[in-house]
């Protein structure tokens, strides 16, 4: 192996040197929430519930007067008025009395507890009991939920679908949180087309500018440009002078390799962009090369759409999760056990496609290879073949990057 090629992790700790979690905000809208990271401690302006209620149907009473009830010998209140979820009863329960009441109603003044309406024979202007219940029993306390001033969500929080019921209870509209990373994408090669232009011979259509796009989109990325660039040095160099103006981080694919028409090199120079490192000793996706262009990352990964999509999830989702600051964004590695057997040998480091569920991990039917997109349809997962390894046997214990 050339001396110049860097493994996986230095490759991603380099990359991650250069770039800083976005500090900047934005006030939005909690219907869009969802993945988003706060940027601010969040207290509760009020008790939730916000007044003691009840927690089911039945009748308020004071618990006093229902001591001993039974079915035998039940005990008869007075009913002196009725309380829906919504409602404030003006009564008070005194002695004797009950209040007819719902679910999530305000428990009345004088009342300490709730009688079920199944322990009753559901009368209307009187009511017997059959059970006694103590005091403060079937009885929400307001701010049993939370209290008034306490710190409900902290800053740095990631916001899913609990905090954003959480926020709407306090009776937020907004919320502030961290702006998103804002990527760019440009593919490259003279043989592109994208779907809806004709497939003229030589040409194929584009596939790398979807894979990531909507990657990035389901990752919770601003995708903030989307082009694409014939195998023209100028051409692609101009494209990226613009998208860096209004970015985080710029990917490309194609071109990075050592053939006549790999421009990504001369891209950098034309650019005067700082290169980071070029190859990895990584399969797919060996000749991926990095650089740092007026500080924002420009990640170029190779134009196979495997070893772009592969380089996607190692290189890149690192660097996004570290940008936005969601945790849950980094890689998780786990072991599986491998339900069949891949027979190549791998003198890099090799990812496999493969689909795991329940601790065991099967490579689909298929090729590999990194020109190869359609067996990686359901995978959800790469296997890790550590390099110097000949062949990788059925029931092996492997480690595996989750997709
Ligand atoms: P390159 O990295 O430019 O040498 O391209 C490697 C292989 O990937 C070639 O067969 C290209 O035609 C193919 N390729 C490059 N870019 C794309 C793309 N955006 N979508 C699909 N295939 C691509
Ligand atoms: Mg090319």
């Amino acid at each position: 192996m050339a001396e110049n090629i860097i493994g996986l992790n230095k490759a991603q700790e380099m990359l991650l040197e250069k770039v800083e979690k976005i500090r900047e905000t934005e006030s939005i809208s909690l219907w869009d929430a969802a993945g988003r990271v706060l940027a601010e401690d969040v207290f509760a302006g009020h008790d939730q519930p916000p007044f003691p209620r009840s927690p089911l149907d039945g009748y308020a009473v004071q618990s006093r007067d229902i001591e001993g009830a039974s079915k035998e010998s039940p005990v008869r209140l007075r009913v002196i008025d009725g309380v829906d979820a919504g409602h404030v009863s003006a009564k008070c329960v005194s002695r004797g009395t009950a209040i007819r009441i719902m679910t999530g109603a305000p428990i009345p003044e004088g009342a300490d507890c709730v009688i079920g309406q199944e322990d009753t024979d559901y009368g209307e202007e009187n009511v017997e009991i059959f059970e006694e219940v103590r005091a403060y029993e079937n009885y929400c306390y307001a701010g049993e939920d939370y209290r008034a001033g306490a710190r409900i969500l902290s800053k740095d929080t990631v916001l899913g679908s609990v905090e954003a019921g959480i926020l709407a209870s306090l009776g937020r509209e907004e919320v502030l949180v961290y702006r998103r990373p804002g990527v760019s994408v440009l593919t490259t090669g003279d043989e592109l087309v994208l779907p809806g232009e004709a497939l003229y011979p030589g040409k194929i259509y584009d596939s790398n500018l979807y894979t990531l796009v909507t990657r990035l989109t389901s990752l919770g990325m601003d995708v903030i440009q989307k082009g694409r660039s014939g195998d023209e040095p100028g051409e692609a160099a101009e494209w990226i002078r613009e998208a860096v103006q209004v970015s985080d981080i710029i990917i490309t694919t194609g071109g990075v390799s050592v053939g006549r028409k790999d421009i990504m090199h001369e891209v950098l120079k034309l650019l005067g962009c700082e290169r980071i490192f070029w190859r990895i000793a990584v399969k797919p996706g060996m000749p991926t090369l990095c650089a740092s262009y007026q500080g924002t990352l420009l990640i170029c990964l190779s134009g196979n759409p495997f070893g772009a999509a592969v380089n996607l999830e190692l290189l890149v989702r690192p660097v996004l999760c570290k940008l936005s600051g969601r945790k849950e964004l980094g890689l998780k590695r786990i072991t599986a056990v491998t339900e069949n057997e891949f027979p190549k040998k791998s003198g890099v480091t090799r990812y496999v496609r493969a689909y795991y569920e329940d601790g065991r991990v099967r490579i689909p039917e298929g090729s590999n290879a990194s020109g190869i997109l359609s067996s990686m349809c359901g995978c959800n997962c790469l296997i890790e073949i550590p390099a110097g390894t000949l062949c990788v046997k059925k029931g092996e214990t492997v480690w595996i990057v989750l997709l």
